[in-house]
């Protein structure tokens, strides 16, 4: 035996390729505190919660969620706790790793609702909302999304016209997170300057959230329409730093960011249950983890959860140190997301029927992460960003 192997570390099933070696001790205390908050708040309900299509004790889980410091995470100021990227994508696996639902949470309140204000607001608005809305005492939404236009938001038909030196925005969104428990919206209208946002207080009149039910995924997580009826809004409303679709996309980018990461919480869940379930359950005479197809999807499942959050590390350092393009954050989120539902997929397998029951998380994640597939860009949509940026060719349209 050389010197060298008499000093190995031991294999270890969980991080088998030494990725906790790249995490200095805050990056382990932050993924401590979040998932053992996690462990008490969200795993010991959350089976109960999505059968039931709730999320009860939002309000007080986003509080409690604003003591750790997980709303706005990632930004400085306004009573934000100013954490690296790496810290706040961390803290999104972990959450997700409990449910995608408190990951979207979480990611529309800090990485769309908050950074929109703290990036493109006016001092003014950044004093009045950021502080509340990192203590989690006011949820926040963002919408972009309408009836008619998803991946193509440039034609969105919600529209806000000057009236004096006031706003009249009118228009509906559709599939907005937190949208009904929202004290504070951000919404994205055509004027005549161009597309703007407005920081839109929920409880002004002619503005209404109705929840959005019969949802097969991301059930415990509130998603509503916004429905804005002439909501006569003061000057100071609209977002002063930004005009056009670069906008709401940066904000957009944020919250991919999260999803490289959550994603493969959702996909490390599963594959813990999966494993377990290989080392336990016996058939033929034997745990079905003795044979080889199972070792195989076990193998594979692994590789592809391990390289997915060292992509999602090696992004995080990159947006450290500034350096992070979108396209590579369509590369982690294409790339994670669409794996992380395979690794659920097949971890639903070796389950046999027993991985259909909410008993298991393995399904509720799966499901859960089609909508993950669907929302902050399409697969389609990504893999369109990185044609164009490989080809220099615009397939869009
Ligand atoms: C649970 C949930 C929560 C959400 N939360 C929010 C939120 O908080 N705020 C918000 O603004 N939005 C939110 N969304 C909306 C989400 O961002 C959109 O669903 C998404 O952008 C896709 O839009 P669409 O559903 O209208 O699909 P469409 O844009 O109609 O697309 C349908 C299909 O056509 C494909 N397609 C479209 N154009 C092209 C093309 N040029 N080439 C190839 N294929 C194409 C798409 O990739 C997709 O497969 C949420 C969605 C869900 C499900």
């Amino acid at each position: 035996m050389s010197a060298q192997s008499a000093k190995l570390p031991s294999f270890d099933p969980a991080d088998p390729l030494g990725i906790d070696d790249l995490l200095g001790p805050e990056d382990l205390a932050v993924r401590g505190t979040v998932r053992s908050w996690a462990a008490d708040r969200v795993l010991p309900h959350i089976a109960e919660w999505y059968e039931r299509g709730e999320l009860p004790g939002i309000r007080e889980l986003a509080r409690e969620l604003g003591s750790l410091g997980a709303l706005g995470m990632s930004l400085t100021g306004y009573g934000c706790a100013g954490a690296t990227a790496v810290q706040y994508g961390l803290a999104c696996l972990e959450l997700e790793a409990a449910d995608s639902g408190i990951r979207s949470l979480v990611s529309v309140q800090g990485s769309l609702a908050m950074y929109a204000i703290w990036r493109f607001g006016s001092e003014e608005q950044k004093q009045r909302w950021l502080p509340g809305m990192a203590a989690g005492e006011t949820i926040g939404c963002f919408g972009l999304t309408e009836p008619d236009h998803g991946s193509d938001p440039a034609g969105m038909r919600t529209h806000a016209k000057k009236d004096g030196a006031d706003w009249v925005l009118t228009g509906r969104k559709m599939w907005i997170t937190n949208g009904s428990v929202a004290g504070v919206a951000v919404v994205w209208a055509q004027t005549d300057e161009g597309i703007r946002g407005f920081v839109v207080p929920t409880d002004s009149p002619g503005f209404s959230a109705p929840e959005i039910h019969h949802k097969w995924s991301l059930r415990a997580s509130v998603t509503s329409e916004l429905v804005m009826d002439e909501v006569r809004l003061p000057a100071d409303a609209v977002l002063p730093d930004v005009v056009g679709l670069k906008g709401p996309l940066s904000c957009l980018s944020h919250a991919r960011y999260g999803i490289v990461w959550g994603s493969m919480g959702a996909a490390r869940a599963s594959f813990e249950a999966a494993l377990d379930y290989a080392k336990s359950r016996e058939q033929f005479g034997k745990p079905i983890g003795g044979f080889q197809l199972t070792q195989a999807k076990l193998a594979d499942m692994a590789v592809e959860l391990h390289k997915g959050i060292l992509l999602a590390h090696h992004l995080g350092l990159r947006m450290d140190a500034g350096r992070l393009r979108p396209e590579q954050i369509s590369f982690g989120k294409l790339n994670n997301v669409r794996e992380a539902i395979e690794i659920c997929r097949t971890s639903r397998t070796i389950l046999g029927a027993n991985g259909i029951s909410l008993e298991y998380p393995v399904m509720r994640h799966a499901t859960n992460l089609e909508s993950v597939l669907t929302y902050e860009g399409t697969v389609e949509m990504h893999q369109l960003v990185l044609g164009k940026a490989l080809t220099g060719l615009d397939a869009f349209r």
